[in-house]
């Protein structure tokens, strides 16, 4: 296995570790509002597929080796540079998210708005460490398939998630979340 497909599986290893316990925690929490689609929970399985099983065939078998590809050291390195950025982001995003965070669209009863720390850069910085790990995806794992499966389905699922993520925000905030919008950038700073 190469150097950079093992920073790949530490890199979600590091993921799992930042989110088990924010997960335990807010399992006690009452949620006032649920919205889970089928659409989305499909492209949440896919994306799983795409994130673990499929990177876990081309690392452990040759089954994926018609569609490998080469790439020179620094391309490498530059994906470990973006999946450190995108574990970094992470953690700060749980850190002041805390039990306000929720792996599907939800919101607790007492939920609060939060704005501050990394929220106060971008409003969805979960979803920028995503797009930082799906780009460095490619450059970790050279193979056509095992590189780019995430990229593709996170395409899709991130614009149908923002979307339906950010009218329940306006929805249960109104207009302490539009002025939100218009100070903040989504995945980008604003400057
Ligand atoms: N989009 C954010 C959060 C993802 S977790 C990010 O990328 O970091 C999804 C849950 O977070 C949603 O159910 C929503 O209720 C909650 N949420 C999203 N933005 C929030 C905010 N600014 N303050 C509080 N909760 C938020």
């Amino acid at each position: 296995m190469s150097i950079f497909t093992a920073i790949y599986f530490i890199a979600l290893i590091i993921e799992i570790i930042i989110r088990v316990p924010l997960n335990r925690k807010r399992k006690q929490e009452k949620m006032s509002e649920r919205r889970v689609t089928s659409q989305e929970q499909i492209l949440l399985g896919l994306l799983s597929l795409g994130g673990f099983f499929v990177p876990l065939i081309y690392a452990l078998t040759n089954w994926l080796g018609f569609a490998d590809y080469t790439l020179p050291a620094w391309a490498g390195w530059l994906g470990v540079v973006l999946t450190a950025a995108a574990l970094y982001i992470f953690w700060r995003a749980h850190v002041v998210l805390g039990l306000n965070w929720s792996p599907s669209l939800e919101i607790r009863e007492k939920h609060e708005l939060i704005t501050r720390g990394i929220y106060g850069v971008i409003r969805h910085p979960m979803y920028a460490s995503q797009w930082l790990l799906v780009i460095a995806q490619p450059l970790l794992l050279r193979n056509w398939i095992a590189g780019f499966a995430n990229l593709l389905l996170f395409i899709p699922f991130y614009f149908l998630r923002v979307k339906a993520e950010e009218q329940l925000m306006l929805e249960k905030f109104g207009t302490q979340y539009q002025t939100y919008m218009q100070r903040v950038g989504a995945v980008l700073p604003r400057f």
